[in-house]
């Protein structure tokens, strides 16, 4: 068998080439190769010093996370880490592309790091719920000081080589060729060995450390991974680096094995399988550097700077001069915003500014490569708007509507082009959600579907690609998921109650405190439109209404679920929702039970797992990992639980199924039961 480690030579320096396409990952058969190699190194009196190197885009980007799942097989990183602190000669890593988790560490384990221009190089374990096991917690406190590793370690922060340099995690940017600069500076050490493991910690106040710990803590959400790489890290400069080094490795091998760090895993491939579509492969996304957006509102102006920040140049087009004005001034106030709080610098405020261009005129969408529309939510508008996009825009430019509800192919029927037509429903704030679903229309030519998500990357999004279908994945979830939650209110729970289960399961806010913010008005308008059509057998709580009628439509009025006193830190619970609640549940005959946190939990996910099913079903999911992309990226589900879709393999099937039939009684009628098999494909 081939060994993805070669050696090649350059007079007395070794140059070992890990060739492991496409990361160059690292596997058991690349570090059983590396392990030979340095102890060939080693062993070869000709020899005085090694260079490791990346064969084709990358260092080793990480490590091989499926084999994290299993035990792991020998020689494990440690292993091959030791072999080059133990080896005689001086070994230096050649880092391009990316040096991240496992690939990092090895460079620590090596005696110099040089790196080319543009590398990223970092320790990310703890954003899959482990921490760095192969020396990573003892290593890089030795270059960079205690506070400094807790800083980087605990936010899994990629760092690009020329600040790696800076801060000393990196020892050169190599100038010219990487392995030319790499076998120079090996043999500048002149056979001395440099490791890592013999450096002091440099001093650091305990105020320092307290400061930085706590500010991982608070940022890192308290996960267990982060505390475990804090206490690592401290150790460090406490104890011998031996024993911390051992006792490392112990945590490591404990965590990898969690719940948490397999739903950290699970989501992690899940991402990247959404990004997969195998009827895409060999199509060519189009060529987009323009971008309109149509409607300057909440939506448009935040997709404007979604699009600015990734490089496009954006026309932002409006049908009233006053929302153009507003749109342009929060865009503005965004940069100045982010200019004062230091998150960018001000000449790149000033380019992303510069690449802005707002207008009236609809002549100006002939210069589009890509329309994005984001106008009001309304078929007959939408419809018109398209008719004006396909007069205006260039032949063969991408058209996009933002719609969260309305049927993308009767949008694309206004226009002569339907195979052009695709769905980017942005999330909100559209600058900041990673979310986007792309929406593949019945017409959508697979080159407009590519460009779309292509886009989308570029504005470092997470795309889901879906089938055309209301409310499209990710809202169809959540108004399951939301139903759930309105039964249970109407049978016993207080809004409070079934808030508080669903943000102690982790989600970043209960779903009536989520409909608070968002407004109770749009889904009682949809409610009102869906009147006539609705199955009148079906259960229909009518609490919401109830609210609405007295004017509470949530934050904007200062009530809905909760009260919002001007005067007030946020929401307090409100004895006149109770009141409605109560009669609510008169009118109908039903007597409270009390519900527990567990039950809540149970319930809300239970009713989130049928609907994917439900999804997966129907096909306006691909992929069951998709729902759960959707819903971490989206709609505030924890990362840490992984998804629904984990959720209930966890569970298991037999389990599930039992669970359904009971949530399908305590629903009542209208509920429809999803296949579970699905759900269960990996
Ligand atoms: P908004 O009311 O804030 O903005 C809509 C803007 O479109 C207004 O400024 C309006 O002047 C402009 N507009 C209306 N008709 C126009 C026309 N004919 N030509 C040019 N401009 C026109 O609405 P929004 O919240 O930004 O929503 C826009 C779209 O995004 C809707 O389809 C909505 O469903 C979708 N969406 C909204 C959210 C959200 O949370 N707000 C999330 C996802 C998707």
């Amino acid at each position: 068998m081939s060994t993805p480690v070669r050696m090649e030579r350059d007079g007395d320096v070794a140059v070992l080439v890990i060739d492991n396409p496409p990361i160059n990952a690292g596997s058991t058969e690349v570090r059983q190769g590396l392990l030979a190699a340095v102890v060939a190194v080693d062993a070869d009196p000709q020899l005085s010093a090694a260079v490791i190197i990346g064969a084709g885009k990358t260092f080793i980007a990480g490590s091989d996370l499926k084999e994290f799942g299993q035990p792991l097989a020998e020689p494990q990183l440690p292993t091959v880490i030791s072999a080059i602190e133990a080896c005689t000669k001086p070994v230096v890593a050649a880092l391009h592309g990316a040096a991240l988790g496992g690939g990092y560490e090895l460079a620590l384990g090596c005696d110099a790091r040089i790196a080319a221009p543009g590398t990223v190089v970092g320790l990310p374990e703890v954003t899959l719920g482990i921490i760095p096991g192969a020396g990573g917690t003892q290593r890089l406190p030795r270059l960079v000081g205690v506070p400094k590793a807790i800083e980087l370690i605990c936010a899994g922060t990629r760092v690009k080589a020329d600040a790696a340099y800076r801060m000393g995690m990196i020892d050169a940017v190599a100038e010219g060729e990487l392995r030319a600069a790499a076998v120079a500076h090996a043999r500048s050490l002149g056979g001395a060995k440099a490791r890592v493991r013999d450096r002091a910690v440099p001093p650091a106040t305990e105020a320092d450390i307290e400061a930085a710990s706590q500010a991982a803590l608070r940022k890192g959400k308290r996960r267990p991974a982060v505390q475990a790489a804090i206490d690592a890290i401290v150790a460090a400069a406490r104890q011998p680096f031996d024993q911390a080094l051992a006792h490392e490795r112990l945590v490591f091998q404990e965590l990898r094995l969690t719940r948490e760090a397999r739903a950290l895993r699970h989501q992690f491939f899940a991402e990247r399988e959404a990004a997969k579509q195998p009827d895409l492969q060999g199509i060519e996304a189009r060529a987009v550097e323009r971008i309109a957006v149509i409607g300057a509102g909440t939506m448009g102006s935040g997709i404007a700077i979604a699009a600015l920040d990734a490089g496009y140049r954006v026309s932002l087009l409006e049908q009233d001069a006053a929302a153009l004005n507003r749109g342009a001034e929060r865009i503005a106030a965004h940069y100045e915003g982010r200019v004062a709080a230091g998150k960018i610098r001000p000449e790149a405020a000033d380019a992303c500014r510069s690449r802005l261009e707002t207008s009236l005129d609809w002549a100006t969408l002939a210069a589009a490569d890509l329309v994005i529309e984001a106008v009001f939510e309304e078929l007959s508008v939408k419809q018109t708007v398209f008719r004006r996009i396909d007069e205006c825009a260039r032949p063969g430019a991408v058209l996009a509507s933002n719609t969260s509800y309305l049927d993308l192919d009767a949008i694309a029927a206004a226009t002569a082009r339907p195979q052009d037509m695709i769905g980017l429903h942005f999330f909100s704030p559209a600058n900041v959600m990673r979310l986007v679903e792309v929406v593949r229309g019945a017409e959508t030519a697979p080159d407009a579907l590519a460009t779309g998500l292509d886009v989308a990357k570029r504005m470092r999004k997470m795309p889901v690609v879906t089938a055309n279908a209301f409310g499209f994945v990710g809202n169809r979830v959540y108004a399951a998921y939301r139903r759930q939650c309105e039964f249970m209110i109407e049978e016993g729970a207080w809004p409070e109650e079934v808030d508080s289960a669903l943000e102690a399961f982790g989600f970043a806010m209960g779903p009536f405190a989520v409909a608070d913010m968002s407004g109770l008005d749009i889904a009682w308008r949809m409610r009102q439109s869906q009147a006539a059509t609705r199955d009148p057998s079906a259960r229909y709580v009518a609490i919401p209404d109830r609210l609405c009628e007295a004017g509470r439509l949530g934050r904007k009025t200062g009530a809905g679920y909760y009260r919002y006193p001007p005067e007030g830190k946020g929401r307090e619970v409100d004895p006149a929702v109770h009141d409605i609640i109560v009669s609510e549940r008169e009118a109908k005959g039903l007597a409270p039970r009390r519900l527990g946190t567990e039950e809540i939990q149970r319930r809300a996910l239970l009713a989130m797992a049928n609907e994917a099913a439900l999804l997966l079903g129907e096909g306006v999911a691909q992929h069951a990992g998709d729902v759960d992309v959707a819903l971490v990226n989206g709609y505030g589900f924890p990362r840490w639980e992984g998804g629904v879709v984990f959720w209930a393999r966890e569970r298991g099937r037999d389990a599930l199924a039992a669970d359904l039939d009971e949530l399908a009684r305590l629903s009542g009628p209208g509920f429809v039961r999803g296949d579970l098999t699905h759900l269960f494909e990996e």
